[in-house]
């Protein structure tokens, strides 16, 4: 099966995935406040150490 979207985009899944809840709805991957990706990659922020969910950022966002 074919899952190339108009983007031409092979990496995001039909559906979003319902056990990653995220807020950030400008990004391409996002759809009604979830994740659509098939992956994604969270690193810390700064001088790559986080001490809270703050100093976490995912590197995957794109906009749309
Ligand atoms: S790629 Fe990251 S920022 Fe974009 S919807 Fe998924 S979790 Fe949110």
């Amino acid at each position: 099966m074919n899952n190339m979207n108009n983007h031409g985009d092979a990496n995001k899944m039909h559906a979003h995935n319902h056990d990653i809840k995220c807020n950030v709805t400008n990004c391409y991957y996002n759809d009604q406040h979830f994740c659509s990706a098939n992956a994604i990659e969270v690193n810390a922020q700064g001088d790559g150490y986080a001490h809270t969910s703050d100093g976490t950022a995912c590197s995957t966002f794109v906009d749309k």
